[in-house]
């Protein structure tokens, strides 16, 4: 047995749908544009290759969970996306392949400190403080692939104290899920517990504190959030 020095944590998790197992997350890889609407209303070219950024792996938080407004932004923005979760490893995964390496998904929102982020694009720095703060990945209950299959199609949504916000489609997704598996694992091996967040369509906005969203991907599950008075 190896001695620490100090107590080991547990494993960030996630809960899986219609089971008391959880899923314990290792990383969180996120893509940075998916859709063409939100490409086009970042002003962006929507033909880019993919291009990925991390957050931490305890940046998860289950449905349901209260999330106080974070420091250091005024301008905290919900992305809803579909979150795939990677149950077998591989390095330079085959297109062909690719979805064999998906244990399931989960329905996901990737909170953004959007005007920290604007100023990481100008000075072309990193986007870590905007993207990989506590508590930024809040993740709706897994859906395992041998229960609802791999959804190549079907509606995402997000809704702000009841008024929808963001109102897209899966088949919308610039590149697909087998793609997106194949593209990251060329940059790195992928691990059994690896999550990839996989882009938000257009519509993405404003939380305040005391706002409740809600999300949704048709056939995959849901995710709810309130946003907390600031820390
Ligand atoms: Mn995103």
């Amino acid at each position: 047995m190896t001695d620490f020095v100090l107590p080991l944590s547990v494993p960030p998790s996630l809960a899986v749908a219609g089971s008391k197992a959880r899923f314990p997350v290792r990383r969180i890889f996120c893509v940075g544009r998916n859709y063409a609407a939100h490409a086009r209303e970042l002003g962006n070219d929507e033909r880019d290759p993919p291009f990925f950024f991390t957050k931490p792996a305890d940046a998860v938080v289950d449905s349901g969970a209260t999330i106080p407004y974070p420091p250091l932004t005024q301008n905290l923005h919900h992305e809803i996306e579909l979150v795939v979760a990677i149950g077998k490893g591989g390095f330079r995964i085959p297109r062909t392949e690719a979805l064999d390496h998906v244990w399931g998904y989960g329905v996901g929102i990737d909170l953004t400190r959007r005007d920290l982020q604007d100023v990481a694009k100008k000075a072309a720095r990193p986007w870590d403080w905007s993207k990989a703060f506590d508590r930024s990945a809040p993740c709706g209950a897994l859906m395992p692939v041998e229960k609802a299959g791999h959804p190549g199609k079907g509606r995402i949504r997000l809704a702000v104290n009841g008024e929808v916000r963001q109102d897209g489609d899966l088949a919308e997704m610039i590149w697909p899920v087998a793609d997106i598996v194949a593209i990251c694992s060329e940059a790195m091996e992928l691990q059994p517990g690896d999550l990839i967040f996989t882009g938000t369509p257009a519509g993405v906005g404003a939380l305040q504190p005391g706002d409740r969203a809600s999300g949704e991907v048709e056939g995959i599950g849901t995710v709810e959030l309130t946003i907390g008075q600031p820390q």
